[in-house]
């Protein structure tokens, strides 16, 4: 019965002479998330967005566009000809729809009279449409003004009427590809997708960087940084992915620097390697997943040292949560399941037996003196791979 999805934006609002830019970034990130369902009409109307759903199941299109940074809730609805009697019987379809498939029975009806040539005033068309919908459901139907188990919402419009009895939570956040662009060190664990994520939904478009050790590390695992790439896709929007062959920096730094070091040297050069691809693609940050104390690596002095071997800005969105807090965001946006695959990861490559828990600048200093970091990270930078990321 449902013919329109129709999608709210919050926080675009409020751009003042910019909205319409948000506006039609948004349309476009909508658009974009569809193109595997079909080429729907999708449209602004009145501070809204309205997505024609025509034969198409509307919560397969609920499900791609809820991925949209922007929206803040979706509803499918019934749009039709600026017919009171019309909205009316709609609303009593879309009601008893609702009982026969949910536990639910206190309602109340939220109107909007947007004609203002139309007879009734909304609190009146509330409680007209209320009585109707009583008077024949009466049984199974009782009004809860202030708690109900549903509202039913009726608008008249001059050239349409509206009526949906659901709401779906959207992700809030941004439009993608409205507040510039950051690259994020893309692991195959579960911290990095979520960190990228969490700035992406703040309109932020994404670049990744993956460090791999090949052949010391597998074809396969590489595969698997692109599967939750590819996740990622879903909200992000198609972007540009950098693989790094970090072996050979690995294997000078083994050879000549303290062995508990490793990790924290090699976490110098990623973010060094990360820092210069950034900014060689108008990239304004790093986006790490790091988190306080969840490693040896991301104690607050080994951050220190991580952090100082850059000057862009670094963006940890995850520094204060809980792995517990991680993972459940993780399973919300279905990077999950993919991270745990076990596979072998480049830190693990090389892993020292006891990792240098406070690290001292000058000592790390001092050691990463011996190598020659210029000439590896040229090297590196050299042989980077770039592919295009896309659902
Ligand atoms: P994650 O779960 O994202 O792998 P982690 O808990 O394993 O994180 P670390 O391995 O210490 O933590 O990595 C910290 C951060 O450094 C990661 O979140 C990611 O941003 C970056 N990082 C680590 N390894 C890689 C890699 N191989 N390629 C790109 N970035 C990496
Ligand atoms: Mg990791």
């Amino acid at each position: 019965m449902y013919n329109v999805v129709i999608a709210r934006y919050g926080e675009i609002g409020v751009k003042g002479k910019n909205r319409y830019v948000f506006e039609n970034r948004l349309i476009r990130n909508i658009k974009n998330n569809l193109k595997e369902i079909g080429k729907l009409k999708v449209y602004k109307d009145q501070a809204r967005i309205y997505i024609d759903i025509e034969d198409y199941d509307y919560e397969a299109v609920i499900q791609e566009v809820r991925k949209v940074f922007g929206i803040v809730s979706l509803s499918p609805a019934v749009k039709l000809e600026p017919d009171y009697d019309k909205l009316k019987d709609v609303c009593l379809k879309l009601t008893k729809e609702k009982l026969e498939f949910e536990n639910v029975s206190t309602f109340k009806v939220e109107s909007k009279r947007a004609d203002k040539k139309f007879k009734l005033k909304s609190p009146e068309m509330s409680q007209d449409i209320g009585g109707y919908l009583l008077s024949n459901l009466g049984d199974s139907l009782k009004v809860d003004i202030h708690n109900p188990d549903f509202v039913v919402y009726a608008e008249m419009r001059e050239e349409n009427a509206i009526c949906y009895v659901d709401k779906i939570e959207g992700y809030g956040g941004l439009p993608i590809g409205t507040n510039g662009k950051a690259m994020i060190l893309l692991s195959g664990g579960i911290d990095s997708p979520v960190a990228a994520w969490l700035v992406a939904k703040r309109g932020v478009e994404i670049e990744a960087i993956h460090f791999h050790s090949y052949p010391f590390t597998s074809e396969r695992s590489k595969e698997k940084v692109k599967d939750l790439a590819r996740i990622l896709s879903k909200y992000c929007g198609k972007f540009t992915m950098h693989s790094v062959n970090l072996l050979p920096i690995q294997k000078t730094i083994n050879q000549n620097c303290p062995e508990e070091e490793m990790t924290i040297l090699s976490r110098r050069f990623m973010m060094k390697i990360a820092q210069e691809v950034a900014l060689n693609r108008n990239c304004n940050a790093l986006i790490t997943g790091e988190s306080i104390g969840q490693v040896a690596s991301q104690t607050l002095q080994s951050l220190h040292v991580t952090n100082s071997a850059v000057d862009i800005p670094v963006f940890r969105p995850c520094i204060a949560m809980d792995k517990t807090e991680i993972v459940s965001l993780a399973q919300k946006i279905g990077t999950f399941e993919t991270s745990i695959i076990p596979e072998e990861d480049c830190c693990t490559v090389f892993l020292p037996k006891n990792p240098v828990i406070r690290p001292k600048i000058e000592k790390i200093l001092s050691s990463e003196s011996k190598l020659n970091v210029d000439e590896l990270i040229k090297d590196a930078i050299d042989n980077i791979e770039v592919e295009r990321i896309e659902f």
